[in-house]
């Protein structure tokens, strides 16, 4: 598995992922000149977007990606949010409320599970080799988990901020409650991301990549000692 960071926050998220036989890209919150260019003008390399939800920092680029002839999946809310449709868009199709079946692409199968943030129909991403031999997991933009996070090789998931820093700002002025609240009910903190690794399988885990630092209120260092103390595997932030 290969993955390569286009862009990671809220000034545009993008990852390049190689698993399996395919080559995909996670978000596409970049323009889509930017993605063009880190992709060495290889666009065509790319077998599918996954979105996660409709907001432009995950989805900036979706039309044009479409319009290059590159398949895109996301959920059907978040495709009527987006306002795209045509032959490119694959939504994912529910069996019941924020449940969805697997798509299959290459040799990979790709199952989206409910994400908790404020639009019309997040979800987060757990991709794996028919084989079973690769697997990996991407969760961004979630207040918390509401799943088990799933046993695989490679986590990417969101560290928005860390509390203490968040209340600190508060206190000092720095932002206003209405945002600290918007913050808390869309994002994923230190706290509340150790909680989930806490119930999480994390065995065959090899690689935690951190993604979506918030500038003002996360630290990169206690982040990171904090996730590689704990789960004892190598960590990235983004
Ligand atoms: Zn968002
Ligand atoms: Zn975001």
């Amino acid at each position: 598995m290969k993955i390569q960071v286009l862009g990671t926050g809220s000034s545009g998220n993008c990852y390049k992922v190689k698993i399996g036989r395919a080559t995909l890209l996670l978000e596409c919150g970049l323009p889509f000149k930017v993605i063009q260019k880190k992709l060495n003008f290889k666009v065509s390399e790319i077998d599918a977007c996954l979105v996660t939800h409709e907001h432009m920092d995950h989805a900036k680029a979706v039309k044009d990606l479409m319009k290059a002839g590159i398949d895109c999946y996301m959920t059907k809310g978040t495709a009527e949010a987006l306002g795209v449709s045509g032959h490119r868009l694959k939504t994912f199709r529910p069996f019941e409320k924020a449940r969805y079946y697997s798509e299959v692409l290459k040799d990979l199968i790709i199952l989206p599970f409910e994400a908790v943030h404020d639009v019309a129909e997040p979800v987060s991403y757990f991709i794996k080799t028919r084989d079973d031999k690769e697997s990996l997991v991407f969760v961004t933009d979630t207040a918390y988990l509401k799943y088990k996070i799933p046993d695989c090789e490679c986590l990417m998931i969101e560290c928005n901020y860390v509390k203490s820093r968040l209340d600190e700002n508060v206190r000092l002025g720095n932002i206003n409650t209405n945002l600290r609240n918007r913050i808390v009910k869309n994002h994923l903190s230190l706290e509340s991301l150790v909680e989930a690794l806490k119930l999480a399988d994390l065995s065959r885990c090899k690689k935690i990549y951190l993604l979506h630092l918030s500038d003002g209120n996360s630290d990169e260092k206690l982040i990171k000692r904090t996730i590689q103390e704990m789960t004892g595997i190598e960590v990235v932030v983004c």
